[in-house]
């Protein structure tokens, strides 16, 4: 389901998207409903839903989103060597096996918050899961409502410092969750009914990226994230360029949460050209 309140007989016009947005079912700050308003606000025609391992803030919107095409979308955390972001567009936000995989995902990341505030407690660093929970109202919980709690105790200045501090992945208080395969991930997400698409390829380590490339027409691969705010313009190009080449189309997205990234507004990426407008179309029909 995915609802078109606008039409898409615009679909020549260069449309304003944002197929990266997340909300308070995972680590944004704003619920489904207001993320709308704010895209509206923004003057875009279409958004996509991602939230990390969660799509139930679509059905939330139960068809409002007035002048607006909404996509319903996830983020998969996968592995491929490290870990890797899988986006999925125009999925079934019902599907079994989805939320079967969405149910188990929250279990392992509410144990690794647990251990991760524990390594912090034994640090003699005072948060409580309470904190955490506190900052997060889908109880997805990821390293930003961690990073919250240690702002709201006083350990760091913003969720930046705290990520800086305690929360990188090369620092001693990290915990990794266990990952599912990046090709399972794309399996989950058609078996869901929807296209997977590689995030941010910008963000992955140069050897992952070039191993993966190559391997993502056969994994069920519909596309590839080639324009997000933290790739340069010769990153968008080169993503765009090498996902021609496998035969994938591209999309654009700000990855938006609010204050957890304070740079990037929603509809902040706005870079593209002839061939995400065709890869829209062909996102949009269905092809
Ligand atoms: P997790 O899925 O729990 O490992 O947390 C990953 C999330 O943390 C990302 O989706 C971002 O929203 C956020 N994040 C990662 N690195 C940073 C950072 N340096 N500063 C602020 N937020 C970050
Ligand atoms: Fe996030
Ligand atoms: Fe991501
Ligand atoms: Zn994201």
């Amino acid at each position: 389901m995915m609802f078109c309140l606008n039409g898409m007989e615009n679909a020549n016009e260069r449309m304003k998207i944002d197929l990266h947005v997340h909300t308070t079912y995972s680590d944004g700050d704003y619920t489904p409903a207001e993320t709308v308003a704010l895209a509206r606000g923004a003057g875009l025609d279409v958004i996509a839903i991602t939230d990390h391992d969660e799509c139930r803030g679509f059905l939330e919107l139960h068809g409002e989103a007035r002048g607006l095409t909404v996509i319903p979308g996830i983020e998969l955390a996968s592995r491929f060597g490290g870990e890797v972001h899988v986006l999925g567009f125009r999925i079934d936000c019902e599907n079994k096996a989805l939320l079967g995989h969405i149910a188990h995902t929250y279990g392992l990341r509410r144990e690794r918050a647990a251990k991760i505030v524990k390594k912090l407690n034994s640090a003699g660093i005072r948060i409580s899961m309470k904190d955490v929970e506190e900052n997060c109202q889908s109880g997805v919980l990821g390293r930003p409502h961690i990073a919250g709690a240690l702002v709201k105790r006083g350990y760091a200045q913003n969720a930046k410092e705290a990520f800086i501090k305690y929360l990188s992945k090369h620092g001693e208080y990290y915990v990794p969750f266990e990952k599912i395969s990046v090709e399972k991930a794309a399996e989950l997400i058609i078996g869901a009914g929807g296209k997977p698409v590689l995030a941010h390829p910008g963000l992955l380590p140069s050897e992952a990226r070039e191993a993966l490339f190559p391997e993502l027409k056969r994994m069920g691969f519909w596309g590839v994230e080639a324009y997000h705010p933290y790739h340069s313009g010769d990153q968008c190009a080169e993503y765009e360029k090498k996902a021609m080449t496998f035969g994938l189309y591209v999309t654009a997205g700000s990855d938006f949460h609010g204050s957890a990234k304070p740079l990037t507004e929603i509809g902040a990426e706005k870079r593209g050209g002839e061939y995400l407008r065709e890869s829209l179309e062909a996102l949009l029909d269905g092809s």
